[in-house]
């Protein structure tokens, strides 16, 4: 029988509606905790709840603990499923995928309807994680995120609802595989991944969203607070106003990596316009161009990466190269 370790982080999969007055909180003793053993699972189970919070209280630091967790104690368990609030549930599931070292099974899941709410996702979509753990083809995918039905990959999936418990997407390349009422079915894979080994996360790394008729003005602002790195979720294949040039223009010259991505949601960055602003243009300039990556994803990476090397090189080749 399979050994999976729960860690239990917060969210609304942690919470109870307060039926008097419609609220959703958290609780003293999580609804969940306990359960799993009781159900006729293929595994055992242990759960630690290493911290409670709701996850837009999630930072980079809680998600290294878990990442340090799941390392330390990956020769001891044959799976782990992390239950985690939705809001930043997908940058959670990316920096895992970043930084753990296992190939075993990491699935993380949460909840759009707390435990007991009509039509509660929160015991289901706990099950399913654990079920999709337990299977042997869920080696060597990653960090996986299971909700609703469906197996995504951390790099790709991203909450498109807020409240739809279909909420869980992955707009590029769709889910990599299914949960059925009898098996767990892949019906793709990914191609490679790459690791980060990292002790801590130090820099301070600004995202920002392009927009028509943007100037340098919020570029200058963020300059000013000396950044270790910005990335900026740009227009259509990779464009940015003319007015954002020469503030930009500044902080490239102070060796400060700018990292560009789309605010479309499909489609992956180009330098294919010769004009001011063009991504040609952005990219002579000396932009980096993220390979499909979200906004809050190239965040994550470039926090990442920053702490194994500041070399402009060396950024370019990750951010362009590899996933
Ligand atoms: N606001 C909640 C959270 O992310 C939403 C959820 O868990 O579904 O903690």
């Amino acid at each position: 029988m399979k050994n999976i370790l729960i860690i239990h982080t917060g969210g609304t999969i942690s919470m109870l509606e307060n039926k008097n007055t419609g609220e959703v909180t958290t609780t003293n003793r999580h609804p969940l905790k306990d359960l799993s053993n009781q159900l006729e699972l293929p595994a055992q189970i242990d759960e630690i709840i290493p911290f409670s919070v709701p996850s837009p209280q999630i930072t980079p630091q809680h998600m290294l603990q878990l990442a340090k967790k799941i390392n330390e104690l990956a020769d001891d368990y044959d799976g782990f499923v992390v239950t985690h609030g939705t809001d930043t549930l997908e940058e959670t599931a990316y920096f895992l995928d970043l930084v753990v070292e296992t190939n075993k099974p990491v699935i993380i899941t949460g909840a759009m309807r707390s435990t007991n709410e009509i039509g509660s996702d929160a015991l289901y979509n706990l099950i399913s994680s654990l079920r999709t753990t337990a299977s042997d083809q869920a080696w060597n995918k990653g960090v996986l995120v299971v909700m609703n039905d469906e197996i995504h990959t951390a790099r790709n999936v991203t909450k498109t609802s807020t409240s739809n418990v279909a909420t869980f997407q992955s707009p590029q390349y769709g889910p990599i595989g299914i949960v059925t009422k009898d098996s767990i079915i892949f019906h793709h894979t990914i191609l490679s991944r790459v690791t980060y080994s990292i002790n801590e996360t130090t820099k301070n790394v600004f995202l920002l969203k392009a927009y028509a008729g943007m100037n340098g003005q919020i570029l200058e602002a963020i300059h000013a607070l000396k950044p270790d790195g910005i990335v900026i979720e740009g227009l259509g294949q990779g464009n940015l106003p003319i007015d954002t040039v020469s503030s930009l223009q500044q902080i490239i010259d102070e060796n400060i990596p700018v990292i560009l991505v789309s605010r479309c949601y499909q489609g992956i960055v180009q330098p294919t316009y010769g004009y001011d602003g063009g991504g040609k243009d952005l990219k002579d300039m000396g932009v980096i161009f993220a390979n499909g990556l979200t906004g809050p994803k190239a965040r994550l990476k470039l926090l990442i990466t920053l702490e194994t090397t500041t070399n402009h090189d060396a950024l370019k080749e990750t951010f362009e190269k590899s996933y």
